[in-house]
């Protein structure tokens, strides 16, 4: 069975992790500091912050900019769960705005309708490797003095004319396994703005700047010395993972040909990272993937189930009618797209999708 993903350890990240080890800096420890500084280069800004995860980026990104409950966050409900979650983690209220068809991401058009006084910032989600609308959403918020939080888990490398993910507003990474890199767990927060990387600094580590001394409250979401290593390594080899992901996608948009099957669209100007290549079934997408499955073919759904009809949602209230995003999530089936595949992996995927049999 092919896999949707397989995070690719090599000698280099297990000699880091030994070094890491024996030098006993096992906690804090130079690796953190070189990988932020190697991270926010990537991203073309002056800082970079490590936390624990994806998560507790995207929620210190929002304590630092000042929200908290009676205000409100405009994001997608076509995400991981972890989006919205953040925001709900600060007492504030996420306002879902549905997505656009062709790019998966936040429809730019229909933000404004959802902003109200309390709007305090938007979360774009830059799914599947592709950043959204950039232009569009930071011309809205700069009119109505919003801040834009970018969830870019899935887009590290990913890029809008010449600007990367992250630079666009306070950008916010995940290093988790599966992601175009990794270091485990991990995330990682991006800023051109010296006071919000300050202040990130100390609610990673209990609002402690001077040890045993406490100025807010703060919390233990720290990245280790060990995770920065690995972390590093990987962002050494990011621009070959990359590449590889455009070259199998490529692969993709040539050869696959199904009548039923949509195929993603890279919008202009952006560089695609493909963290997913996710198509569209226009029939039974269930069947395509038994189908897929019994080819050898590992598929994935990113997601079965927009976030306001999610149980948790439901249970506080939300009602909201998304038709997009309902539409997409009965249609999207991803293929695995990841550096891992080989020649003759590609060409099975490609002949599985050719040869399904649709209603
Ligand atoms: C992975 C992911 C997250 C969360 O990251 P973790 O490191 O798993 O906490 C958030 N948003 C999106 C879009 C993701 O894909």
């Amino acid at each position: 069975m092919i896999p949707m993903a397989r995070p690719l350890i090599g000698p280099e990240e297990e000699d880091a992790v030994l070094s890491v080890l024996r030098s006993g800096m096992l906690a804090q420890g130079p690796q953190i500091e070189h990988f932020e500084v190697a991270f926010a280069a990537l991203c073309g800004v002056p800082h970079a912050v490590a936390v624990s995860s994806g998560t507790t980026a995207l929620y210190l990104a929002l304590l630092a900019h000042g929200i908290g409950p009676s205000d409100e966050v405009i994001t997608t409900p076509f995400t991981f769960i972890a989006t919205a979650n953040s925001v709900l983690m600060t007492g504030a209220r996420p306002v879902f705005v549905d997505i656009d068809p062709v790019s998966f991401n936040i429809n730019p058009a229909l933000i404004e309708a959802a902003i109200t006084p309390r709007t305090k910032a938007i979360i774009p989600v830059h799914l599947y490797g592709q950043i959204a609308a950039m232009d569009a959403i930071t011309e809205i918020a700069k009119r109505h003095g919003l801040v834009i939080i970018e969830d870019a888990a899935q887009a590290v490398g990913a890029l809008f004319h010449d600007r990367p993910a992250g630079s666009f507003g306070t950008g916010c990474f995940s290093l988790y396994a599966t992601k175009n890199m990794t270091s485990g767990e991990g995330g990682m927060i991006t800023t051109t703005n010296p006071a919000v990387a300050d202040r990130l600094r100390l609610l990673r580590s209990h609002g402690s700047r001077v040890r045993y001394y406490h100025e807010f409250l703060g919390y233990n979401f720290r990245m280790t010395n060990l995770q920065a290593a690995i972390g590093l390594t990987q962002l050494g080899k990011l621009a070959a993972f990359n590449t590889r992901r455009l070259r199998n996608a490529a692969f993709f948009d040539q050869h696959i040909n199904h009548p039923a099957v949509t195929k993603p669209q890279v919008q202009p100007g952006m560089r695609h990272v493909f963290h997913q290549y996710t198509l569209r079934i226009r029939a039974n997408r269930d069947d395509a993937a038994r189908q897929l499955a019994a080819a050898g073919v590992s598929t994935a759904i990113f997601y079965p189930l927009p976030i306001p009809r999610q149980p948790l949602y439901r249970e506080i209230g939300y009602t909201d009618k998304m038709p997009v995003a309902d539409q997409m999530s009965d249609e999207v089936l991803a293929l695995p797209v990841h550096p891992g595949l080989n020649d003759a992996d590609l060409n099975q995927i490609v002949n599985a999708v050719n040869n399904l049999c649709l209603e």
